[in-house]
């Protein structure tokens, strides 16, 4: 089994089918613009030819996430929460400022919670392989309200135990 498939960005596609040409298997081409990775032996023939560097090559299998104890979880939850309350407190200067402002206050919170994304990930809650995830995407499937979403998910995502 091949060890990467490739992934086309297909806001950086300027669709010159080039990778198209030097697909071995066709799985480049595809009316979805992605590529069909059933299809992709990850020979990599099409990352190279893309001239716009809209293809890259994704490992199959990510390593193991590194083990994290409870005071290196607790302190990034921490970190995360306090930019929970900084994201309150920006929310609540919204109405004082003017429309300038109000665009550097949307940027600082939008900053914010791509950090609280990155520490939840960290603390091996987010990454969408992980068992945490996995496990956590099982208990959700139990109540009715949302169970349909978490089970497409858990039909997708493969766990990388
Ligand atoms: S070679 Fe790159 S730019 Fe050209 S169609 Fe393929 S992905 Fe798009
Ligand atoms: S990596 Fe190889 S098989 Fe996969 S899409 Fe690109 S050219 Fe085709």
């Amino acid at each position: 089994m091949a060890e990467f498939h490739a992934y086309r960005n297909i806001k950086l596609c300027s669709k010159d089918c080039l990778c198209l040409f030097v697909c071995p298997t066709g799985a480049t081409n595809n009316e979805t613009g992605q590529i069909d990775f059933s299809k992709c032996i990850g020979c990599g023939a099409c990352a190279n030819a893309c001239p716009a560097r809209a293809i890259t090559m994704i490992p199959n299998k990510y390593p193991k996430q590194q083990e994290k104890n409870n005071y290196v979880i607790n302190a990034l939850l921490d970190i995360a929460k306090s930019k929970i309350e900084e994201i309150k407190l920006l929310n609540g200067l919204m109405e004082k400022v003017t429309d300038e402002e109000k665009k550097l206050l949307k940027a600082l919170m939008h900053s914010n919670v791509v950090i609280i994304e990155d520490l939840m990930r960290e603390s091996g809650f987010m990454l969408p392989q992980s068992k945490n995830a996995h496990d956590l995407l099982i208990k959700i499937s139990r109540d009715e309200k949302i169970k349909d979403v978490a089970n497409k998910l858990l039909d997708k995502i493969r766990v990388n135990e």
